[in-house]
């Protein structure tokens, strides 16, 4: 569950809550996801590509 961890950049804390535990200041999410929709869209495209090669 890690991309649940949110960060405040205030106390440089990680925290799974919405909100801080110590300032109660607003989080952020410190990652982007590994794998973003772009991400399966080019992979999409590139394997149409090698089928389309093969083909
Ligand atoms: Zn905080």
């Amino acid at each position: 569950m890690v991309w649940l961890l949110r960060y405040c950049d205030r106390c440089d804390r990680y925290t799974l809550r919405g909100s801080c535990p110590l300032c109660g200041g607003e989080v952020r999410i410190p990652h982007p996801a590994r794998f973003s929709p772009e991400d399966r869209y080019q992979r999409y495209r590139l394997m149409m590509r090698r089928m389309r090669g093969k083909l």
